[in-house]
């Protein structure tokens, strides 16, 4: 554990996956610490909690999802039932919880949408299968008390940050923002297009950023990796990173129908494990899709294939 300015402490969580380790933070409060994201329900997640807490002191007045992610709410149940603290998460991110997490028909229709953006057939049941490894340690909290961004808890303003998560929140006060994935130092946060997701993630998560720029935080607590002292260069690098890759998503695109598969082909090659292709589509599709809205590609759905043309 950690200690950061403010009062604030960082709790480090292992994580079965890259990148091998997952931020939750500690945030001190009158009434207690909040805890914000819990990391993986992995079998010994309350053993590792309840060592961390007692490390800490203190008691728990809240727990804070800042998104739906496996490495996020995985031990939000955990958490809670440590604890007895009440959990809050976004609406809107936990509509999306539920309809992942809680759906046993989910993996099934990330296969039909793999199918509709051309992944062929044993590539993709490879892709849902990595996709499932996870699901066994979810365990988010049920009903928790929901929040919207705007909103304020224990004297912090939670801060939409639409992209890497559709409902992503992050939380800012007196210039520190509890980035999670919105703001990673050394990794690109993957902003990809799923099924049922919000229609212009890229879009969404470029005006996230520049939002970040303008409320100026002098210091980001991401989620992976480490502590943000100058967040403004890195929203820069981030913006300049998307413009790059939707340049490259030009050049790969022409009058030839293409799918977000082939699209992920050009631009991330064909030396892929399932997991990071999985990403890579879903990446290739946001870049696509952003194209789509500035009315440089064209979106094609016939014959049970989504396909992207320049325009
Ligand atoms: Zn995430």
């Amino acid at each position: 554990m950690a200690e950061l300015p403010g009062g604030i402490r960082q709790v480090t969580l292992p994580l079965p996956t890259r990148p091998g380790h997952v931020h939750a933070y500690l945030l001190p409060g009158d009434d207690g610490w909040t805890v914000v994201d819990t990391g993986v329900g992995l079998p010994d997640a309350k053993e590792q909690w309840r060592a961390e807490l007692e490390r800490a002191g203190g008691r728990v007045a809240r727990i804070f999802v800042t998104h739906f992610h496996p490495d996020h709410v995985g031990a939000a149940a955990d958490l809670h039932e440590l604890t007895g603290a009440p959990v809050y998460q976004g609406a809107l991110d936990y509509a999306q919880c539920e309809l992942v997490w809680g759906n046993p028909a989910w993996s099934e229709r990330l296969l039909e949408w793999f199918r509709l953006h051309g992944a062929p057939d044993d590539v993709t049941e490879e892709l849902v299968g990595q996709s499932s490894v996870y699901r066994p340690f979810i365990r988010y909290q049920k009903d928790p008390i929901l929040v919207e961004a705007g909103e304020m808890l224990d004297g912090w303003e939670l801060i939409g940050a639409a992209g890497h998560a559709d409902g992503q929140l992050c939380l800012l006060k007196d210039g520190i923002l509890v980035a999670a994935d919105h703001l990673l130092a050394r990794i690109t946060p993957t902003v990809g297009l799923w099924p049922a997701s919000r229609a212009d993630p890229l879009g969404d998560y470029l005006a996230a950023l520049e939002r970040t720029a303008e409320l100026g935080p002098r210091v980001a607590l991401p989620g992976h990796g480490d502590v943000l002292d100058d967040p403004e260069r890195r929203v820069r690098e981030l913006q300049d990173h998307h413009r790059v890759r939707l340049e490259e998503t030009v050049a790969a695109l022409g009058t030839k129908p293409r799918t977000g598969f082939e699209l992920s082909l050009a631009l991330f090659g064909d030396d892929l494990k399932p997991a990071a292709r999985r990403f890579a589509v879903a990446e290739s599709l946001s870049h696509a899709e952003r194209l789509v809205w500035e009315g440089i590609a064209e979106r094609h759905e016939d014959d049970g294939a989504v396909t992207y043309t320049a325009t």
